[in-house]
């Protein structure tokens, strides 16, 4: 499976396919760890992403990672280890119109400084397609499949598991469109 860089991953999740519009990354927590969070958002600037993982009344800690050479940077490098490790944490991606959502495997750091190169986990992509019609298409990377629900207006689905067909392997809507069609119709 591939693996990637932070700055890969935002590249990899943005603009949306579907809406057209950039995507906002954050980071993403599998356990919960004396806080009620969810995900906390990041900002991507041209050189680097900055999270700000300030939490409680006094802990201050923040993560820079570098887009050249995917290394970072905190104020706490001992702390931020801990951070990490207890919630979980993954990187996500995610448009701001809710059509298309993407997590990675956990983040862990290297001694020499760098983030570790992570693998997607799962992607989902919601696409409208008229008539009040929506194709669903939810990615597992780590199971190499892809699942493929249909719905309607009324509810009615149609689901189909296919092989692996992430984000990039569509042109562009149009084509995603065209693509998922062919399965629904066909198998
Ligand atoms: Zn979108």
């Amino acid at each position: 499976m591939r693996r990637l860089t932070v700055k890969d991953f935002i590249e990899y999740s943005a603009p949306c396919l579907i809406c057209g519009k950039p995507s906002s990354i954050g980071l993403g927590f599998d356990a919960e760890y004396n806080a009620p969070l969810i995900s906390i958002k990041g900002s991507v600037g041209t050189n680097f992403t900055y999270f700000d993982l300030k939490y409680g009344y006094t802990t201050d800690l923040k993560l820079y990672i570098f887009h050249r050479d995917n290394k970072f940077l905190t104020n706490d490098k001992r702390r931020l280890e801990e951070y990490l490790n207890a919630r979980k944490s993954y990187l996500r991606a995610y448009c701001s119109s809710g059509c298309s959502q993407f997590a990675t495997q956990s983040l862990s750091l290297h001694s020499s400084g760098q983030v570790a190169l992570v693998s997607m986990r799962w992607e989902r992509l919601i696409v409208p397609v008229g008539d009040g019609n929506n194709y669903y298409l939810t990615s597992y990377f780590g199971e190499n499949k892809s699942v493929l629900d249909s719905r309607n207006l009324v509810g009615e689905t149609q689901t189909l598991e296919i092989p692996l067909l992430p984000r990039d392997s569509f042109r562009d809507r149009a084509h995603l469109i065209d693509k998922l069609r062919t399965y629904l119709l066909y198998g």
